[in-house]
């Protein structure tokens, strides 16, 4: 077909359209894509000739590393609540470390320590800021994995079976935040092999990684051994910052 007479059908059909929707009460645009975003209309980037990301796509990039991350998005350096300390001494403690932590997480992906070792009795909010740091991370785009070691025993036990060992990504995510170091299971030849492995790797690197344990550096020994206990509590790279206050669960019970 020559190109004018394509032309031609082409606004003929159009007029067409127009005349029917018109005719059924239909507006004009009817037949257009609705899109739900009509900024970029879901291409995912607007600006021209230079193109960014759009608004609606790094939202969901953002959703997806916060549950890539696993991270607990009301637990933020925001959402520090100074009303569940129980006295002047734990408040005080509280703000400095919480300040501390801020710093740290600010400074991501290379604080001058990169390592953390939060430790101290359970129920002093240390979780809380080590999903802080996480979250922060986050928000600045740093690939990030926050999680339990007891979560990553499991893990790489499933990628015994699923052939798909999660080691290097423990081994070289920019930040990992591992928490509850101490409450997991010790399995023979896997446990500590690979703790070992992982804590090695990363305090060789320098990658930032905030280690979380109700154990202090004499318990840390005792349960997994000198070197593996040496490199989290290196003095060269880590800042240790030990919660003394009082438990923070009653209060929180309390107000809920
Ligand atoms: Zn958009």
């Amino acid at each position: 077909m020559p190109a004018q007479g394509a032309k031609l059908t082409l606004s003929t059909l159009r007029l067409e359209e127009e005349a029917l929707l018109k005719r059924y009460g239909l507006p004009k645009d009817y037949l257009q894509p609705a899109y739900s975003c009509p900024l970029c209309q879901d291409t995912g980037y607007v600006g021209n000739p230079i193109k960014k990301k759009c608004a609606c796509r790094l939202k969901l990039e953002q959703q997806d590393r916060v549950e890539a991350g696993r991270i607990n998005e009301r637990e933020t350096f925001e959402h520090f609540r100074e009303d569940i300390y129980p006295d002047e001494a734990s408040l005080k403690e509280g703000k400095t470390i919480s300040i501390l932590c801020q710093r740290y997480a600010d400074a991501l992906p290379s604080p001058k320590y990169p390592q953390l070792f939060l430790f101290g009795e359970a129920g002093r909010g240390k979780s809380f800021m080590g999903n802080a740091i996480a979250a922060r991370a986050i928000e600045h785009g740093i690939d990030t994995l926050r999680l339990t070691a007891y979560r990553m025993t499991e893990e790489i036990m499933e990628g015994f079976s699923t052939n798909s060992s999660p080691l290097l990504r423990f081994s070289r995510v920019p930040l990992l935040v591992l928490d509850d170091l101490g409450t997991e299971a010790i399995i023979p030849n896997v446990t500590k092999e690979y703790l070992f492995a992982i804590v090695d790797q990363r305090n060789t690197s320098r990658l930032a990684t905030v280690y979380i344990s109700n154990l202090d550096d004499k318990e840390l020994t005792k349960r997994y051994g000198e070197r593996i206990a040496s490199r989290i509590t290196d003095a060269s790279i880590t800042k240790s910052i030990r919660f003394k206050g009082e438990s923070l669960r009653g209060v929180k019970e309390k107000n809920r």
